[in-house]
């Protein structure tokens, strides 16, 4: 994903029905239940429909048996927006509702996000073994390091406040003790980068298990960081990133 993400939200390149969504949020939901991505009623998908309005999960049920008619459409204040019938009557918005929203309004380029408890990722930060580490070249080349976020209190609106300043320049990142929020075009996208991020914990757990976390050259970084700058997809926040976790400065670095 390119790193300029000004302008405003364009649903017209990413159109596709309301039910067509929520099918692929359901079945998004369903991979990260038999994934062990989520346990018991964590966990929250979201959608953009429209400038002002978003597919979500409702909260407190497990998502790897939700129906496409229990999600909910919301507005920028999180919201229910149209009627809701029968049962769905009781429904509320994720919890984490507000990390969603926070991601929308500093990223018009995305179309979903995708918010898990990936187990290895969240001990990983909890033992304080960072993913921001050059280790993957796959992950170098397409989403670059994987960050991790300050402590914020789940379900709560610090979780907004602790993704400010990074959500801007990464698609998918660590909540610290807590769990990952992923960024894409679409919820498969997200989907995808948040089974990226819990395989590169995997691997680091191993590495460090066998005390052989070894880095990749600089040499070789160079060559991915190269390869990112020439098609405009590394944003002057990663290429600082890299510049101090990996020695691989695509820019002068600055004076201190
Ligand atoms: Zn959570």
């Amino acid at each position: 994903m390119a790193y300029s993400y000004a302008g405003s939200f364009d649903a017209s390149s990413k159109r596709r029905t309301e039910q067509e969504w929520r099918q692929e949020i359901i079945k998004v939901c369903r991979l990260m239940w038999e994934k062990d991505y989520i346990s018991a009623g964590d966990g929250n998908v979201s959608v953009r429909l429209a400038d002002d309005r978003f597919l979500v999960t409702p909260s407190g049920f497990s998502k790897g048996f939700l129906q496409p008619d229990q999600l909910l459409v919301i507005d920028w204040d999180a919201n229910i927006v149209g009627p809701l019938y029968g049962a769905n009557r009781a429904l509320r918005p994720s919890s984490e509702v507000f990390v969603h929203l926070e991601s929308y309004r500093r990223r018009s380029d995305i179309v979903s996000v995708v918010h898990a408890h990936p187990p290895m990722a969240v001990a990983l930060s909890i033992a304080g073994i960072s993913l921001a580490k050059c280790i993957l070249p796959e992950v170098v080349a397409t989403m670059g390091l994987i960050p991790t976020t300050q402590y914020a209190t789940p379900s709560s609106i610090e979780g907004a406040e602790v993704i400010a300043g990074i959500i801007e320049h990464y698609d998918a990142l660590i909540l610290q003790r807590h769990g990952s929020v992923t960024v894409g075009t679409s919820a498969w996208d997200a989907y995808l980068k948040l089974e990226k991020l819990e395989h590169t914990a995997i691997i680091t757990k191993t590495l460090a298990e066998l005390g052989k976390l070894n880095m990749m050259s600089e040499e070789d970084v160079a060559k991915l960081v190269a390869r990112r700058a020439e098609k405009g997809q590394l944003s002057p926040a990663q290429a600082e990133a890299l510049c101090n976790e990996c020695n691989v400065c695509a820019f002068p670095r600055k004076k201190a």
